[in-house]
């Protein structure tokens, strides 16, 4: 049962109003063909409109099925229209881009019918309107009459029990409108057809009652139904157009015009470049970085010396202070004392002996060697080929000599051998010796050589091998003389002196090719069996026994100064040759994990401690990567936030393509509305068509920014010689490709809200 009871629609623009229906009542049958006839501007189309549900009457009441419509719900009246109503409008209304078959199957589509049902129904539909063979055409490639045949096949899609054709032959000539008339009213012997037309031959000829209409109200009705009985319901079952229909009718659009969506999504895919390209070089880099830390800083030492500097935060964040009160002078003409930087920045580690015996708890697994180096001085005496004495200064500022590295079972440990080659001699560090060491060129600085005695530009191998030196020990050196201490001045004497010890450049090393970051530079090491044999000696002498009775520096005579710790009594002590603490201790770990182990256990050492009872080491490895790590992060970050702006442009950019296609697809939007597509189904649509730009823009950049690594990669090669840098992480790749589909669906969700809530009457006008 369909019936419209008092009626009211008025238009307005402006100032002006349009009363295109005025208090209008209307009882159909259910099975009848009803001509509604009447001039141009009488309301015909407004009335089918809303009988059909595409309008809203302003007042009175819509009765489907003896239920009033006023409480009707937005879905509701979309599964009215979607399988009570078939619609045929005199312009065909076909969606453009999609087959003749897939326009049939459209309202199938959207409630919810299977492919295959859905290809069945459209084919017997194309069938009975005589269109089989056109099935795969799209709609612009008929004429006016097979559209309208396909629209009618449209229109009967879902079965619905009501047609309403709104001047159906408007646009077709007398010949083609016979057949078309015809059809219809075929149709109308199981259905009720409510047909508008302004043609009175027509009318008359094929409808079973002619409602005639002027000005928005009936003049005249051949046929009114006059207490007859209810005829039945109309079936009215809900839609839903799944997330798959939606993509596949966006997809079908894009394929009309892929040059312009390629260029969208190309235009769109460059902030993508942009990131995975940053994002390829630092991870690239970082691995780089991690790969060579691993190779070569891992085995540098963690040093635990009397000073360490506290190279923190806190001195980071006061530099950065300094600099920022640059800005504003003090004005007063007065001087400000501060804490020394000694106390604030440098820790003075007190190596004792039970952190010695500490140390002795060390994984022997994590630790490949363990130094421990003493102030101890070497007196060396050396004679140069015109017999020439001198006393060798092994604490020279410039070029000090260092401690060999020693493994823990005293061999030559694998620091040494994995970094140099021994080009001459022997390394063996349990005998006191020198190891000299040259650069990559075989070069020594002048004042090497003259420490051993030598000169000349050029020295072969031989003689720096074969040069003696000779160790003097305290006893012999150091003359008393009251109450001062006095060294010999006999280098001569000292040299021939049967007591003083020999020593040999046992080897001469060079840095390996590819190790020149921890290898680079020249000068002398000496062996650990040197500090041993030495303080062996020097231990009991007169001097070191004078020393510790003293309070007082017993070459100088000056007084101990606890602060200066050039100038205590423990240095003079260990300079002098006593058994002292080491001032320095290099722990060698075996590899990267070890070292964290090593490391885990120095910090253990510190728990709970006061500042000043605590241990600091310095790991100049970690300094090094922390660093470099941290660099890395900022350039990246930096960048990427520039690219970003990219990103963000293109999210703009998708939101105003997607908004033209909007405007472009408002009869597609009013098609699928007046074929039962909800709001919903429609902001679907065109998220679909975000969604397909978002995943191929995303794809793309990710392909391009894949492409471009190569030539970066070979220009990084020709700067660095680092071949294959950058690399893209598949998780960076993936991770993009979503932030390009979210970044479309929001640039492209407010114009498939507009789309959503475009009138579905005014859509439909639009050409
Ligand atoms: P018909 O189909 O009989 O030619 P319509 O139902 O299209 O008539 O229009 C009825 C009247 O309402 C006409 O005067 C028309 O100008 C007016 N009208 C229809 N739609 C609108 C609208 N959206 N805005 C303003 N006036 C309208
Ligand atoms: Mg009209």
């Amino acid at each position: 049962m369909l019936e419209l009871k008092n009626i009211k629609k008025t238009y307005h623009t402006g100032d002006f109003y349009q009363h295109a229906l005025k208090d209008f009542s209307l009882k159909f049958r259910k099975n009848e063909f009803v001509a509604i006839l009447g001039p141009s501007g009488s309301g015909k189309t407004t009335l089918l409109n809303i009988i059909g549900g595409l309008d809203r009457y302003d007042s009175g009441d819509l009765i489907i099925n003896n239920k009033s419509t006023k409480k009707f719900k937005d879905t509701e009246w979309d599964a009215y229209r979607n399988n009570c109503i078939g619609f045929i409008f005199q312009n065909y209304n076909l969606i453009s881009h999609i087959t003749v078959l897939e326009n049939i199957e459209m309202g199938m589509t959207l409630s919810g019918v299977s492919a295959k049902k859905k290809r069945k129904k459209a084919l017997e539909l194309l069938e009975r309107v005589g269109l089989r063979e056109h099935a795969h055409k799209r709609p612009n490639q008929l004429s006016g009459g097979q559209m309208q045949r396909i629209a009618i096949a449209r229109a009967l899609a879902n079965d619905p029990d009501i047609i309403l054709a709104d001047e159906p032959t408007g646009a077709l000539d007398s010949k083609i409108s016979k057949q078309i008339m015809e059809l219809i009213k075929e149709i109308a012997k199981e259905k009720l057809v409510i047909m508008v037309t302004h043609n009175k031959e027509i009318a008359e000829e094929y409808a079973s009652r002619i409602v005639t209409m002027q000005d928005g109200s009936i003049t005249n009705d051949n046929h009114p139904l006059e207490n007859e009985k209810d005829d039945g319901d109309f079936h009215i079952k809900k839609t839903s157009m799944s997330f798959l229909t939606a993509l596949n009718l966006s997809f079908n659009n894009i394929k009309t015009k892929k040059g312009r969506t390629a260029l969208t999504a190309f235009a769109a895919s460059i902030g993508i470049i942009g990131i995975a390209l940053i994002l390829s070089l630092s991870n690239g880099f970082k691995i780089e970085i991690d790969n060579f830390e691993k190779d070569s800083l891992s085995e540098a030492p963690i040093i635990i010396s009397e000073q360490a500097m506290a190279m923190d935060e806190e001195m980071m964040v006061s530099m950065q202070k300094d600099i920022q009160s640059r800005k504003k002078y003090p004005k007063k003409e007065q001087i400000y004392v501060q804490d020394d930087v000694l106390e604030t920045m440098m820790h003075t580690n007190n190596i004792t002996n039970e952190y010695i015996d500490y140390l002795k708890e060390l994984d022997k697994e994590d630790i490949s060697g363990i130094s421990y180096q003493k102030t101890t001085n070497f007196n060396i005496i050396s004679r140069s080929k015109d017999d020439h004495y001198e006393l060798v200064s092994t604490l020279n500022m410039m070029i000090p000599w260092t401690l060999l590295p020693t493994s823990t079972d005293g061999k030559t440990m694998d620091i040494v051998t994995n970094n140099y080659d021994v080009i001459a001699g022997k390394i063996q560090p349990e005998k006191p010796g020198l190891i000299l060491q040259v650069d990559s060129r075989n070069q020594i600085y002048q004042s090497t050589l003259k420490q051993l005695g030598l000169s000349g530009k050029k020295v072969d191998f031989d003689d720096i091998l074969n040069q003696e030196l000779k160790v003097v020990f305290n006893d012999d050196y150091y003359q008393e003389m009251g109450s001062y201490f006095v060294p010999s001045t006999d280098l001569e004497g000292l040299y021939q002196n049967e007591n003083s010890m020999t020593i040999k450049v046992q080897a001469i090393i060079r840095g390996k090719e590819g190790k020149e970051i921890i290898t680079s530079g020249s000068g002398i090491a000496y062996t650990n069996a040197l500090t041993e044999k030495v303080i062996e000696k020097n231990k009991d002498s007169k001097i070191v026994k004078a020393q510790q009775e003293e309070d007082f520096n017993i070459l100088t005579h000056q007084l101990f100064d606890d602060k200066d710790l050039t100038n205590t009594k423990e240095t003079i002590l260990g300079y002098l040759g006593a058994e002292t603490t080491p001032s320095a201790i290099y722990i060698y770990p075996k590899n990267f994990e070890s070292k964290d182990d090593i490391l885990k256990h120095l910090d253990h050492y510190n728990k709970g401690k006061e500042e000043k009872d605590q241990i600091q080491y310095t790991d100049m490895a970690s300094m090094i990567s922390s660093l470099s790590g941290n660099i890395m992060d900022a350039i990246t970050i930096v960048l990427i936030a520039f690219s970003s702006i990219s990103l963000v442009v293109s999210s703009i950019m998708i939101g105003i393509i997607t908004y033209i296609s909007v405007l472009e697809r408002t009869k597609e939007i009013g098609i699928l509305r007046s074929l039962g597509a909800r709001k919903k189904d429609v902001k679907r649509v065109f998220m679909a068509e975000a969604f397909i730009v978002g995943i191929f823009s995303g794809v793309l950049g990710i392909v391009i920014a894949r492409i471009l690594v190569i030539p970066t990669n070979h220009i990084i090669e020709n700067l660095s010689e680092l071949p294959n840098v950058a690399k893209m992480n598949p998780i960076h790749a993936i991770i993009l490709v979503m932030i390009s589909i979210i970044l479309t669906m929001i640039g492209g969700f407010i114009p498939a809200r507009v789309a959503s809530n475009k009138d579905p009457v005014e859509s439909l006008r639009t050409e």
